[in-house]
């Protein structure tokens, strides 16, 4: 597991009594000139170390089983792994220029497809911590680290009377991946309660804020998905919560659920309590079921080539949005299927398949292989296409 440990040693004598033993990585401290080069502890004699120096001692694995750091559950390996618990690792991580070849994040691995092994380094984010750094008489601004689990967080607002995410209740992962495709359900997205971020530029090592404006957030989107992808690691996320609520009940089925709950007046918990229940009864568990939630975005289209579907398909079901017409993948999915008289919803083909209550989730029974869940993912694309002329882009991150 992880160990950080600040010492005032030289590399000898800490190797002489033990203190750091194979596996074990030396990073650059507040001397890093003195290594004459960065190596693995095991390795005696690699380095040189002057009296004094103070480091950050870090433990890194190889050969690390994936399975279950990642939702879906695909057997894979992760080249080489370290467990990052804390900012002063985060420097010394991302200051040394020799670990940074091929690099990879992993949170809660809700929103990934692994169909290989990972080579190079995966960072996994384990920085937890939470604090609050303004509040006046309508909101708070709480920072939270970025390793910090996101339903956690969402508890722990309702169970403090800070609204603002509880629509957002029981989605998987943790807070720093949550801007990165800015995660929304039930008619409220991060972007409406997001204040700051802070990355690290893996490049550069320095630390960079973006306000909301800078992370040019969209549709289950985010600048972190295109332009600068892969060149931070978010270390904290910063959010706007109320304190006076305006609850948002009139998304999906959370009216009709708080009605079946008896509620009259809802407020942040009973919202919260009725969009656990619907989640729970219509998504798999991932425990128990390997998925990663919905595989695809729902598309937009224009109000031209809406028109022309609802000729044929008059049953189409749409939302207007700034940009044309949303309509739900998963009734584009539904409506077309492996061949003309059959359904891609429930479908399966060895482990891997569509799941039978929701079809914008694909899902892994058992041994699927990523290639097999991005394989079934592009005959989807192909089907949805060819009836109804839409291409469908992945939510999921392929690796
Ligand atoms: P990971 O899967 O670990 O990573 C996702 C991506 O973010 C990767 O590219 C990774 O490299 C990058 N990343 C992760 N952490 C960092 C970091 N600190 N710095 C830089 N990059 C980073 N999403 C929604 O939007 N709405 C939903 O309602 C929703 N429901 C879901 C339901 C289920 C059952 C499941 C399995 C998933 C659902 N998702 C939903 C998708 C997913 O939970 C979210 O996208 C979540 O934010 C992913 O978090 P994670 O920590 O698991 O990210
Ligand atoms: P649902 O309530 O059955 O609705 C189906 C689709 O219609 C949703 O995808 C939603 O779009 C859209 N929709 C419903 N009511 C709408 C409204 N009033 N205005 C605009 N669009 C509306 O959906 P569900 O599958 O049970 O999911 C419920 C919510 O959780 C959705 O917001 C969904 O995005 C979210 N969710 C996301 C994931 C994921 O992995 N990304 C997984 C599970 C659930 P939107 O998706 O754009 O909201």
């Amino acid at each position: 597991m992880v160990r950080q440990r600040q010492y005032k040693h030289s590399a000898g004598l800490l190797l002489e009594k033990g203190y750091v033993g194979k596996g074990s990585k030396l990073l650059k401290g507040n001397k890093g000139h003195s290594f004459s080069k960065i190596g693995d502890a095991g390795m005696c004699g690699f380095y040189f170390v002057e009296e004094q120096t103070t480091f950050v001692v870090m433990n890194r694995r190889y050969q690390v089983p994936l399975d279950d750091l990642n939702t879906f559950h695909i057997h894979a390996l992760a080249e080489s792994m370290i467990y990052l618990t804390n900012l002063e690792e985060c420097k010394a991580l991302f200051a040394d220029q020799n670990l940074l070849e091929e690099i990879h994040f992993i949170g809660g691995g809700s929103n990934i497809l692994l169909t290989e092994d990972i080579k190079g380094l995966t960072v996994l984010n384990q920085l937890k911590g939470k604090s609050v750094i303004h509040e006046t008489d309508d909101e708070v601004h709480v920072k939270f680290m970025s390793g910090e689990n996101w339903h956690e967080c969402v508890l722990w607002c309702v169970e403090n009377n800070l609204g603002g995410i509880e629509n957002l209740s029981l989605i998987p992962g943790t807070i720093g991946a949550a801007p990165i495709q800015n995660i929304g359900a039930y008619g409220v997205e991060l972007k409406d309660v997001f204040v700051t971020l802070e990355a690290i530029d893996v490049n550069t090592g320095a630390v960079h804020v973006f306000s909301n404006a800078e992370c040019e957030f969209g549709y289950r989107d985010s600048i972190f998905k295109h332009k600068v992808k892969g060149q931070y690691f978010i270390l904290s996320v910063t959010l706007s919560l109320s304190k006076q609520h305006v609850c948002h009940t009139e998304y999906g089925m959370i009216a009709e659920e708080l009605q079946k709950m008896g509620v009259e007046k809802p407020d942040i918990r009973s919202v919260s309590d009725a969009v656990i229940k619907i989640r729970s009864s219509k998504l798999p568990n991932p425990d128990h079921i390997g998925n990663a939630g919905s595989f695809f975005k729902n598309p937009i289209v224009t109000q031209e080539h809406f028109q022309s579907l609802k000729i044929h398909y008059p049953d189409l079901p749409s939302y207007p949005v700034e940009e044309g017409i949303k309509v739900p993948a998963a009734w584009l999915i539904e409506h077309s299927g492996p061949s003309s008289n059959q359904s891609w919803k429930g479908y399966r083909r060895g482990d891997c398949g569509v799941h039978e209550r929701q079809a914008l989730v694909l899902v892994n029974y058992g041994e699927a292989s990523g290639k097999e869940i991005l394989e079934l993912s592009t005959r989807i694309i192909t089907s949805v296409q060819q009836r109804f002329n839409i291409l469908l882009e992945r939510e999921v991150n392929v690796w």
